[in-house]
């Protein structure tokens, strides 16, 4: 039985692993398939595909996208897409755009209120990638505004704190359609993260995405046993991953999640 985690994040978003230190920390922990899913980015697969191969690692084509549902960020993630796909390539390079736009309103937005950092310094901690607010909340921390990446979040980067700018998203229908089209599945990543979960997950599923990320270092047990009912009640599947973002969360570690290969044969089979 082969162990699988199906939820990691490099510096091509908002980590701070590069995509070989990702596929060599999870091999240290005995996991031989990795997915690395980062914000709007594909770069990391096309990175490491020929490295992860040579270690005996299969490497599943994913992204993590941003879907808005009723005015809430719902992540979904996409898995065993085409990763050479144009219609994808393009829309994320879109949103990589967008979001590149929206740090600079959000350190704009800082500079008013009297923080002095600047745009430069988060698109060098961004370098290149998919920007997003811990990358303004690295910037934060360096400066001293706040003790840590999460503080910074409580204080002033959460969703209606002083320095929060909306995001460009995708609705959940447009996810799924564009990622089927390309042969690939979808879930619900992280599902007890939303306000009112138990109502929104389920909608999540009717709107066409096959599986839920039960298994989830923020998910909490009692959670991932009803979202692993949930899943089977309605014929999806579930994924699982550590949401790995190097040292920027201290709570999602690579290998504290392993996600047996034989619940994941919807994936496994599309590669
Ligand atoms: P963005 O996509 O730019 O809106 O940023 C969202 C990202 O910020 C998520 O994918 C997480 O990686 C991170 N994040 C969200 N909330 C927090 C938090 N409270 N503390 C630390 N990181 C967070
Ligand atoms: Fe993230
Ligand atoms: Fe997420
Ligand atoms: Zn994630």
């Amino acid at each position: 039985m082969r162990y699988a985690d199906l939820h990691t994040h490099t510096y091509h978003s908002d980590g701070t692993r590069s995509p070989r230190e990702v596929i060599d920390v999870a091999q240290r922990h005995g996991l031989e398939i990795i997915a690395i899913s980062d914000h709007d980015n594909l770069a990391a697969y096309f990175e490491v595909k020929t490295y992860a191969d040579e270690q005996g690692i299969t490497l599943v084509p994913a992204v993590e996208l941003s879907c808005g549902f009723e005015g809430v960020d719902v992540h979904v993630l996409a898995y065993a897409f085409d990763p050479l796909d144009e219609t994808i390539a393009a829309k994320l390079r879109l949103f990589r755009d967008a979001r590149e736009r929206r740090g600079q309103r959000m350190v704009e937005r800082l500079q008013t209120l009297g923080y002095d950092i600047t745009v430069h310094r988060v698109e060098e901690l961004a370098a290149g990638g998919a920007v997003g607010r811990p990358h303004v909340a690295r910037a934060l921390v360096e400066a001293g505004y706040a003790p840590s990446v999460s503080a910074a979040f409580d204080s002033l980067l959460g969703t209606g704190r002083p320095g929060y700018v909306e995001k460009d998203r995708f609705r959940i229908s447009e996810a799924v359609s564009m990622i089927r089209s390309a042969g690939g599945v979808t879930s619900v990543a992280h599902p007890s993260s939303y306000p009112d979960h138990a109502r929104i997950v389920p909608l999540a599923l009717d709107s066409g995405v096959d599986a839920v990320e039960a298994i989830h270092p923020d998910v909490p047990e009692p959670d991932r046993e009803m979202y692993t009912n949930l899943a089977r009640f309605r014929g999806k599947f579930i994924t699982g991953g550590s949401d790995d973002h190097g040292t920027v969360k201290t709570v999602e570690t690579l290998g504290s999640i392993r996600i047996p290969e034989s619940l994941i044969g919807p994936i496994l089979e599309r590669l």
